[in-house]
């Protein structure tokens, strides 16, 4: 089963072994046992696997560069995951959190987030971010006049209006955005220099909506990697949206239950 199919809360980590959500802090969740619940609601065996890496599974074999093998996938929406693929087969880790790198630290003296660490990466590079960002940047330049006059709530600007409005060349929704891919880029540095994946996929509806923020997150990611191994590494979006997720669920089932080679 993919987090699809329950809705879009950020869960943070997922126990596949016995599909028990050990810890979800944003939506309060903590060893919840969403495996069990679904097996005893439909009769059917049930496997439970984080959106992102669903996602990033359907894109590694299924996607439009099936020359790579070794790739990562980061998913960027109303949190960020990663899903670290390894000749096309799920790095889990043994409590299935291999890849949260949403809550991995990019400023050490950043914002408190509700995983209990200061300065995580989604905290400060996500779609929520990036409206909280914007919302104080027009506050600050005494933008806000302007909004009200034309009938907006600022409150209500989402991510994906900043992200067209910097498409357009709004000068204040351009900050906003390169100052959030900043942030991705550092982390896919760190990642690059660790993992040396053939590719690295981005996906969720920040990378979707913004061309500026693919663009930005890559150029800072090689200024930051070991030159030898970035300029080798190809970025790109990803060819799925919505689908991806229960097509990715759909083969981490079949990988758990049937032993399958691809390519
Ligand atoms: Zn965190």
């Amino acid at each position: 089963m993919s987090q699809d199919s329950i809705g879009s809360l950020p869960i943070m980590t997922l126990t596949f072994i016995s599909n028990v959500i050990r810890s979800a802090a944003e939506s309060g969740w903590h060893n919840v046992d969403v495996g069990g619940l679904m097996k005893n609601e439909t009769g059917l065996t049930t496997v439970v696997v984080n959106r992102h890496r669903a996602r990033g599974l359907a894109e590694c074999r299924y996607g439009g560069d099936l020359q790579y093998r070794h790739m990562i996938y980061i998913g960027v929406g109303s949190g960020i995951a990663a899903g670290l693929y390894i000749d096309r087969q799920l790095l889990s880790g043994p409590r299935g959190g291999a890849g949260e790198i949403g809550h991995t630290t990019v400023e050490p003296d950043g914002p408190l987030c509700p995983c209990g660490n200061h300065g995580c990466l989604q905290l400060l590079s996500a779609g929520p971010a990036i409206e909280q960002e914007y919302r104080k940047t027009i506050r600050q330049s005494n933008h806000t006049q302007s909004f009200t006059d034309r009938g907006i709530d600022l409150q209500l600007v989402k991510a994906q209006d900043v992200c067209a409005a910097a498409e357009n060349g709004d000068d204040l929704a351009i900050g906003v955005v390169k100052k959030a891919a900043d942030y991705l880029g550092i982390a896919m540095a760190n990642l690059l220099n660790t993992f040396n994946p053939e590719a690295i996929i981005l996906g969720g509806f920040v990378p979707n909506a913004s061309s500026l923020f693919v663009e930005t997150a890559m150029k800072t990611m090689r200024q930051r990697a070991m030159h030898p191994l970035s300029s080798e590494t190809v970025v790109m979006t990803s060819r799925f949206k919505e689908i991806g997720g229960a097509l990715g669920a759909a083969n981490f089932a079949l990988d758990k239950y049937i032993s399958l080679s691809f390519f």
